[in-house]
């Protein structure tokens, strides 16, 4: 198991305290995971049944709650069955805390006593919370534009909160310094984050009788949920388990989009585009640092991009809310994306989407 750059190919220890290339390049995670399923289905559901998939050496190390293997539930979506995996159901409320959850574990592995993260406040509502479990000191920045009940949770969790004027963008600058002297537990950056939000992918899989969905929709800003989500298919294929990957379908605001434009016009960077406000705050990423790699990643399952207007946001969070689903905001573009994208679906496919994020720490009245 290495880390690997994939700008100039160098490669380090995993156990070596970094989380960037000697060059500024992103770090991946070199890593075949094995086993056999027949171990598997005797453990208890959490995403933590997957131990061997899962890069922690030690179990001593992990920082766990019994987190994750949430629901799979049946909805239709515009006359479409969809199954829907429930990630608002996680200890800190969102589906971060697959990433949070493995991050903090290897940080307690690597003998880290104080991490720093920024975020828009889910990351930094589970960075914070698995911190507290595993008594690691934690410095959290947001922009102070963040959601009240998230910097309430931060803080609350004992993390030390620091409030950024600006944009999501100041924010990450602000954060860089700070991460000159401190562990940098980023969920953009930092792969270990990655290899916990794949176990979505494994659940997914195993909650459809080992059978890989035909097509996936998700939310992307950073792409933490649809990278991990491809790694843990790449995995479950490279292993034999599943017989083929999904279609990745990737959603963003039409607000902000920076890798669907590019997509779209055929390039394989993320677009400079000027964000609007959106009601999708926790996808409103100008500057994703692994933009190119999302780009890639749909590009190479067959996927797409699909963005969605806030209005057709705001229509989707009310259904849902008259459903019974209290979900937080962002969580309505995947539905807006699907029902924008439904005239290209085939009805007797598998389709697979998420709700990410728990409607208790961030609504709006619509
Ligand atoms: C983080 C997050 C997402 C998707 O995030 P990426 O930035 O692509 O990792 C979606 N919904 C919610 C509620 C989130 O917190
Ligand atoms: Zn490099």
């Amino acid at each position: 198991m290495k880390l690997v750059c994939k700008s100039c190919g160098a490669h380090y220890a995993a156990n070596e305290v970094r989380w960037r290339c000697d060059c500024g390049g992103l770090l991946d995670l070199d890593f075949v995971p094995k086993f056999d399923l027949g171990t598997i289905s005797s453990r208890q559901p959490t995403m933590w049944r997957y131990r061997e998939a899962i890069p922690i050496e030690n179990d001593g190390n992990i920082v766990s709650f019994n987190e994750g293997f949430t629901p799979l539930v049946d909805m239709e979506i515009d006359g479409i069955p969809v199954k829907v995996k429930n990630d608002h159901l996680f200890p800190s409320g969102s589906y971060k805390d697959r990433g949070a959850s493995v991050l903090i574990s290897k940080a307690k592995e690597l003998g880290i006593r104080h991490v720093v993260e920024d975020s828009s406040g889910n990351a930094g509502a589970a960075i914070s919370t698995y911190c507290a479990k595993a008594r690691i000191k934690c410095d959290i920045y947001v922009p102070d534009s963040a959601s009240t009940a998230k910097l309430v949770q931060i803080e609350m969790m004992g993390a030390r909160l620091f409030k950024i004027s600006g944009s999501r963008e100041d924010t990450a600058h602000a954060v860089l310094a700070a991460a000159e002297n401190i562990y940098y537990a980023s969920h953009s950056w930092n792969p270990f984050f990655f290899h916990g939000t794949k176990t979505v992918a494994y659940e997914m899989c195993e909650q459809l009788g080992w059978r890989a969905p035909d097509v996936i929709f998700t939310p992307v800003g950073n792409g933490t949920l649809l990278l991990g989500a491809a790694i843990g298919f790449a995995e479950l294929f490279q292993i034999g388990i599943i017989e083929k990957t999904p279609r990745l379908v990737a959603v963003q605001a039409a607000n902000c989009a920076p890798c669907a434009e590019a997509f779209f016009n055929g390039d394989l960077v993320p677009l400079h585009i000027e964000k609007k406000p959106t009601l999708a705050e926790g996808i409103a990423v100008a500057q994703p640092v692994r933009g190119a790699q999302i780009i890639q990643a749909v590009r190479d399952s067959h996927g797409d991009f699909v963005t969605v207007t806030e209005d057709d946001m705001a229509g989707w969070l009310r259904r849902l809310y008259h459903q019974g689903y209290y979900i937080e905001p962002t969580s309505a573009a995947v539905f807006a994306g699907l029902a924008t994208y439904s005239s290209k679906l085939d009805k007797n496919q598998t389709i697979v989407t998420i709700i990410t994020g728990h409607g208790l720490k961030a609504h709006k009245k619509v």
